[in-house]
């Protein structure tokens, strides 16, 4: 699955197979930039500072973040952007909006230093290992010729007690790996990092993993590298992950609940007061459909990775 979507995320653009939070609403990357920005007041203003983004997309949501930044100019002086990008198409999409930034293709690549991480839409791209509880024990699925072959393997970790017979538990050893170094990092050099997400609460058995392509569900192992794979984060495992690491996990928290405590509501209207009443309309739109919980408010949630050593971030105070 890894090589796959590094294969769908560098010959296509995914924007046409799915729409993000940052490509609905501008206000999404302003309060995501303004939480940055009271996180780095919390840190004590460390001057410079490594502003960082996983998986930036087509770079809408840090050309979003930014802006409202420069409501706080010492912090956008004192910030320096690293995008984490493996797809070399979508480099240059971040690269025209984005001039300033450095590249890396993983997280070991950033600088050491003080940081501020965001991720929205990241982990779920991350590659999964997938186990069937059989019969008689427990089977891996790997991918052979382009079908699912079962694999006898020992009991899996996760959600692997309560499966029934039949049942799939999945198992997201890749963002727990990446979490787990990050979750050290910002312990022993001090940072935060913030993730918008979409998965349950607790973990629990089911298959998730889900391929778009064209904007439609597709099959994921016809035409791997040619549709969008992704599968539920696992919240709960990545918060163990943390907190073992010695971090201070904030989260999950639904994205309606974050996004409302940080003024999702109060901006999209006061931007919406100088537009023409069918963009007014749009704008409000794009705020309930980000908040609302049917719609992208209560599956999306957002979990912050933070030096324990920092004040609660926005957003997560109930
Ligand atoms: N954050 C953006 C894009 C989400 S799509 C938005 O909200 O619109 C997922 C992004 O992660 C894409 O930019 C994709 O190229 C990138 N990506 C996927 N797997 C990656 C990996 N293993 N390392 C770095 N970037 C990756």
């Amino acid at each position: 699955m890894a090589r796959a979507n590094a294969a769908y995320y560098a010959t296509h653009d995914p924007f046409a197979d799915f729409t993000t939070a940052p490509e609905i609403s501008q206000v999404f990357g302003e309060l995501l930039g303004l939480w940055a920005a009271v996180t780095w007041q919390g840190m004590g203003e460390p001057d410079p500072v490594i502003l960082a983004e996983a998986g930036p997309g087509r770079g809408t949501l840090m050309a979003d973040a930014l802006r409202a930044a420069g409501m706080v100019p010492p912090f956008r002086a004192a910030l320096r952007l690293h995008l984490i990008e493996t797809s070399p198409s979508l480099r240059a999409v971040q690269a025209e909006r984005l001039p300033d930034a450095t590249w890396h293709d993983e997280m070991s690549g950033l600088p050491p230093g003080s940081l501020l991480l965001l991720g929205n839409e990241f982990l779920d791209a991350l590659p999964i290992r997938q186990f069937e509880r059989m019969s008689d024990g427990w089977a891996e699925r790997h991918v052979r010729d382009g079908r699912f072959v079962p694999v006898p393997c020992a009991p899996p970790p996760g959600a692997a007690d309560e499966a029934l017979e039949g049942e799939i538990v999945e198992w997201g050893e890749a963002a727990q790996a990446l979490v787990a170094t990050l979750a050290a990092r910002v312990v022993a050099q001090g940072g935060a990092a913030l993730f918008l997400d979409y998965g349950p609460e607790h973990s629990a058995p089911g298959h998730s993993l889900q391929a778009l392509r064209g904007g439609r569900p597709a099959d994921p192992l016809a035409d791997a590298g040619d549709a969008d794979l992704t599968a539920h984060v696992d919240f709960a495992a990545l918060a163990r992950v943390a907190r073992q690491a010695g971090a201070a996990v904030h989260g999950p928290v639904p994205q309606g609940a974050f996004l409302s405590r940080l003024g999702l509501f109060p901006r999209s209207q006061a931007l919406a007061r100088n537009q023409p009443a069918r963009q007014a309309a749009a704008l409000i739109d794009a705020a309930q459909r980000l908040a609302t919980p049917e719609r992208m408010g209560r599956l999306f949630k957002a979990l912050a990775i933070c030096d324990p050593r920092l004040p609660t971030p926005p957003g997560f105070a109930e």
